[in-house]
């Protein structure tokens, strides 16, 4: 008997995973695949090495404005591939080791309940039963696609099978301009590809602010990529050398159809049936203070919750909530309000708290604060003057949110995650002294503004 049996060794669940040990739980992890989960195998891990690539790529392309003068740099696409996957490699042989270390038994099978409370694992072998005090379901989420759009991992693919293209597409159509959707378009328009990224609402990155938005759509036109927003795309047609996508009054043929418009929960074929375990639209709904389910001692985490972030950092502070309660029958909450989101386009794009229109939706009377990056010495060195910082507060009061657009924001928003998550007041915030010359210094400026006394 295991006192946590967790299905899926993602973030969230090797999160638990990990955690329980703190408490000297008996833990198994039950995964079909190698542990690390979307975000170490096909997310946050293999993307940001791709464009990494393609940051150090336009860098080079650069490199005559700093003074260092090259060969034209050539990408070789395979060696990005080969080094991606040694990135991932690398991070799954750790993970492996650091949860035998914690003495976590790792199942490899199928994972589903058999009951209320026990789960079987199915394998080559057969089924075995492995008995629990506490189960926890992280089994997190796969692409979706949209009608007429069926993935056929050669034209019409997902983020799945992009991160594993053994040669850049020159032409490529990206349905859906949220983070992965510009992530890709950032990456593939950095390498060279002609890139046409459609968004049905009216921004990329919808939710975002609009005027971190107009940094990234700015270098998204420097590059060439084309982006048209408030379109729905149509039925496409394959045929022999591409796709045919209409979007609006044209249509566009292309090597490759990239839909990225979501992700869905993977709670088919879990046995749930057996449980008393709730779902909402296939999303499992949890009490978000424990992460308990309707089923007593049945406890989810991660992408496959209902109404939280799809965020690998999200499982992992779910992960931990989940065993602090089966440890110590306590709850400890996950501060949903204060979970930075980072963009890793060129310019990144972060943000922390409410935006400007989410604070006045939910009737907060706001004080706007904004400072740009054209003036701030470390941009200018850095030759990346177009971002900036955005601050919302309550009028004479805490700050409720940020966003920053620009070099290094994923680094930059962490700071202005203490300022919300502590609802430091923008006047007490701003008696803090930031080195120069550095970008945070865009922070300092806008807390000074916010604060009523500006600098610079
Ligand atoms: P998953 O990571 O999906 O893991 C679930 C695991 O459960 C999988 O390993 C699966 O094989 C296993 N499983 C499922 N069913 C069963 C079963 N019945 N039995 C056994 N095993 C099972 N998030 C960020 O925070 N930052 C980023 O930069 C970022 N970039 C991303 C880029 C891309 C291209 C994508 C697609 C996602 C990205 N994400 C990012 C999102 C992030 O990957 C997810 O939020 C995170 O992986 C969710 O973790 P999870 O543990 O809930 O689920």
């Amino acid at each position: 008997m295991y006192d946590v049996v967790i299905i899926g060794g993602g973030p969230g669940g090797y999160a638990a995973a990990l955690y329980a040990h703190n408490f000297g739980l008996s833990v198994a992890l039950v995964e079909k695949d190698r542990v690390g989960g979307t975000c170490l195998l096909r997310g946050c891990i293999p993307a940001k090495a791709w464009l990494q690539t393609a940051g150090v790529y336009a860098a080079v392309r650069r490199a005559a404005e700093f003074g260092v003068i090259t060969e034209p740099p050539q990408l070789d696409w395979g060696a990005a591939l080969r080094r991606k996957n040694d990135v991932v490699d690398g991070l799954v042989r750790g993970l492996s080791g650091l949860l035998k270390a914690r003495n976590v038994d790792i199942i490899d099978g199928y994972g589903r309940f058999s009951s209320g409370r026990n789960v079987e694992v199915v394998d080559d072998a057969g089924i075995r039963t492995l008995e629990a005090s506490n189960v926890i379901i992280a089994t997190g989420s796969v692409p979706r696609s949209i009608p007429g759009y069926a993935f056929d991992g050669h034209r019409i693919v997902s983020s799945d099978e992009a991160l594993d293209w053994t040669e850049r597409p020159q032409r490529v159509a990206i349905i859906g301009g949220g983070v992965i959707g510009c992530e890709f378009a950032s990456l593939l328009g950095e390498t060279g590809s002609e890139v046409h990224i459609f968004e049905m609402l009216d921004q990329l990155l919808p939710g975002t602010e609009p005027d971190a938005v107009k940094v990234l759509s700015r270098h998204f036109r420097k590059l060439g990529v084309n982006a048209t927003t408030g379109v729905a795309v149509g039925p496409p047609q394959v045929h022999a050398g591409g796709v045919v996508v209409p979007a609006g009054d044209t249509t566009i043929d292309v090597d490759v159809v990239l839909v990225a418009v979501g992700r869905a929960p993977v709670t088919a074929d879990l046995g749930l049936e057996q449980t008393a375990v709730q779902l909402d639209r296939g999303y499992v709904v949890a009490d978000l203070t424990t992460m308990l389910t309707a089923q007593p001692n049945v406890y989810a985490v991660g992408d496959v919750v209902a109404g939280t972030p799809q965020l690998a950092h999200a499982g992992f502070a779910e992960g931990i909530a989940a065993v602090t309660h089966i440890a110590t029958g306590e709850p400890a909450p996950v501060d949903y309000r204060a979970i930075p989101l980072v963009v890793y386009t060129h310019p990144e794009v972060a943000s922390v708290g409410l935006t400007e229109t989410q604070a006045r939706e939910q009737g907060f009377d706001v004080e706007v604060t904004e400072h740009g990056m054209r003036g701030v010495g470390r941009a200018i060195i850095q030759g990346e003057t177009g971002g900036m910082v955005k601050l919302v507060a309550e009028r004479g009061g805490r700050v409720l949110g940020a966003t920053v657009a620009g070099p290094a924001a994923g680094e930059m928003i962490h700071e202005l995650m203490y300022v919300v998550a502590w609802e430091a007041m923008p006047a007490e915030a701003a008696t803090l002294i930031h080195a120069h010359p550095t970008l945070s210094e865009t922070i300092g400026e806008t807390l000074l503004g916010a604060a009523g006394r500006p600098l610079h």
